[in-house]
């Protein structure tokens, strides 16, 4: 631990694997209220030094505990986890987190299945664009007046065979993009630190509703006021 280990969490990065288990079970209940993970949908991951932490597959996300959570070397192999008692295998975006990891240099990954980032994924083609809305500022390196793009992939049947489309959308993505969203299904989000993943994926979660909101009155949220 560091001298910074005192400061409270929501001012540092996690410090620790058990921090960093803790924090994925506090998030999961978080998200859960703002029906980002209901269903035993979505998916949540944090990196410390180098293992990377994921929730299980498949559960109720606001029930999780730390015991639950899988460990993984910046490989993506699992190196500990629940024994096999618990019944329970990784999350299945696993892949998906570790193209994020590997490309952005990411602190930590989020998957939600947001009705509003759903809805948003069909009013675009093949990027969500954006511009002039206050909430882009809670992007890192984005501005209030950028165009703001992100980039929307197609589904399918199994989320594992996201993976090649993902990585694809990633390595093309502007370096102030910080998520690929899914058509019909809802979108990946990261950041350097827990912080910024979570601070982009609520600024995301705002503009996904946002411009779902503008396009039913009309309003084009690709374009500047004017
Ligand atoms: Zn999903």
């Amino acid at each position: 631990m560091t001298g910074s280990a005192s400061r409270p969490l929501l001012q540092r990065d996690v410090q620790s694997g058990d921090e960093a288990k803790q924090l994925i079970c506090e998030l999961g209940a978080l998200f859960y209220t703002l029906g980002w993970v209901t269903g035993t949908g979505g998916g949540i991951s944090i990196k410390c030094g180098d293992r990377i932490y994921m929730a299980p597959s498949g559960v109720q996300k606001e029930h999780i505990t730390p015991d639950t959570i899988y460990e993984l070397d910046l490989q993506g192999e699992v190196v500990a986890g629940p024994g096999p008692e618990f019944g329970l295998k990784v999350s299945e975006c696993q892949p998906l987190f570790m193209a994020a990891y590997r490309l952005r240099g990411a602190g930590a990954v989020l998957h939600s299945h947001s009705v509003h980032a759903m809805l948003a994924s069909l009013l675009f083609d093949q990027h969500f664009a954006v511009t002039h809305i206050e909430m882009l500022k809670g992007m890192a390196g984005a501005g209030y007046t950028d165009l703001h793009q992100v980039p929307i992939i197609e589904n399918t049947p199994r989320e594992h065979m996201l993976k090649d489309a993902i990585t694809a959308a990633i390595e093309s993505a502007p370096a102030n993009t910080h998520a690929v969203m899914v058509r019909r299904h809802g979108v990946y989000v990261w950041g350097d630190t827990w912080i910024a993943a979570k601070r982009h994926a609520e600024c995301y979660d705002y503009l996904f509703q946002a411009a779902v909101e503008m396009k039913k009155l009309g309003l084009d949220p690709s374009l500047p006021p004017g």
